[in-house]
């Protein structure tokens, strides 16, 4: 498999690009089952990439319900070492307005029902470091492709991941407010830890459509507006790929890139040898 492929995981627009060749379309399977759909390889600027749409083509997965594990067992198993993932939020900031692009570097989880959220378990016990979720120097190569494009950028923000799949109450989005976050999601958990946990880099660029349900003087949200909104971002995210993409450096040096390697608690002689032989479809240098 080609080392260099790089993983882009996102709503069920972006595997349409215009000028993007595709290469094929993969049916994976992984230890942990099906992925959300096929994985379009395509060509970019010389650059094999990988696309996942994180809810199916046609969007018919719940956040609660994406087998986050087999997208990233999948990406992994296709050479990836590097993601870039792309969500809408809301906003929780008055500074964060609709169409405001987000780089954050920290999340708070409040998903409640997820299974499947780590590769470990069953017999192996591994803790991830995780007080950095996102890969510092994937955050910054991307950060000047956005600026370059006259797009407003907000780095350093903390997102709550939320577990949906309705939205935040007025108070509770008053209250993470108060604890400073800057915008709110569905997507990036358990996505995130198991990237790390699967010794990938990666970062969420995160693209702005309201301002959640806090800002009660925003009376004149419509329909329209926030679907306007999620177009702008979209056609954005789409052309920032096509630049973002050639210029990965592969990060083989990166942190991300040996994450595991003295985080497995549990004695040789004591692992679960069906669980092993699972993460070590992921992580053969274990
Ligand atoms: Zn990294």
């Amino acid at each position: 498999m080609d080392k260099a492929t790089v993983g882009i995981i996102g709503g069920s627009g972006l595997y349409e690009i215009e000028g993007v060749e595709v290469l094929e379309e993969i049916k994976m399977d992984t230890p942990w089952g099906l992925p959300s759909d096929s994985i379009t390889i395509a060509s970019i600027g010389g650059v094999r990439a990988a696309f996942l749409p994180r809810h199916g083509r046609g969007h018919f997965i719940l956040p609660t319900e994406v087998n986050s594990r087999a997208n990233i067992a999948a990406l992994k198993m296709l050479g990836v070492h590097e993601i870039v993932a792309f969500s809408a939020v809301g906003s929780l900031k008055e500074e964060i307005h609709p169409r405001d692009f987000i780089i954050p570097s920290q999340i708070i989880d409040r998903t409640k029902d997820r299974p499947g959220s780590s590769f470990f378990g069953d017999g192996v016990v591994a803790h991830a470091s995780f007080a950095d979720p996102f890969c510092g120097r994937l955050r910054k190569l991307i950060e000047p492709f956005i600026a370059a494009r006259g797009l407003r950028l907000h780095m350093d923000e903390t997102l709550v991941c939320m577990e949906g799949p309705a939205f935040s109450t007025r108070a509770e989005s008053r209250l993470y407010r108060s604890w400073g976050a800057g915008i709110i999601n569905m997507s990036v958990l358990p996505e995130a830890k198991l990237a790390r946990e699967a010794e990938i880099c990666y970062a969420m660029v995160c693209m702005a459509t309201d301002y959640d349900c806090w800002k009660t003087d925003h009376a004149d949200v419509t329909v329209d507006m926030v679907v306007g909104n999620l177009n702008a971002n979209s056609a954005h995210a789409k052309a920032l790929i096509k630049e973002i993409v050639p210029a990965l450096d592969g990060g083989e040096d990166c942190f991300c890139r040996s994450a595991m390697r003295y985080a497995v608690m549990t004695a040789p002689a004591k692992r679960n040898p069906e669980t092993w032989a699972k993460i070590k479809t992921i992580l053969p240098e274990l």
